[in-house]
């Protein structure tokens, strides 16, 4: 889907399973780089794309990666900025 916030084009995943969602949110907390690659392979996609979900990964127990807004477990869209947030921890 396109971010309502950023407009960027924004890879599902929905494929993907949790265990591959867990690892890549995890590869993000350490590095950004890694986790992009992680995802090139167990998605597959691309630089753009992988950078996009990697951009829009939300961190363990914090709010929307954009705004920091509280957001619900497993919500998609923040209420406050409209960012979309995968919530993959
Ligand atoms: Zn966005
Ligand atoms: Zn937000």
């Amino acid at each position: 889907m396109v971010c309502p916030q950023c407009r960027t084009p924004v890879l599902l995943c929905q494929s993907l399973s949790d265990r591959r969602r867990r690892k890549a949110a995890k590869l993000k907390a350490s590095s950004a780089v890694a986790a992009m690659d992680y995802l090139k392979k167990a998605v597959p996609c691309g630089d753009r794309e992988a950078k996009a979900i990697v951009l829009h990964l939300r961190k363990e127990n914090e709010g929307c990666h954009y705004c920091g807004h509280p957001m619900p477990r497993g919500a998609l869209l923040c209420a406050n900025c409209m960012s979309v947030n995968l919530d993959w921890n």
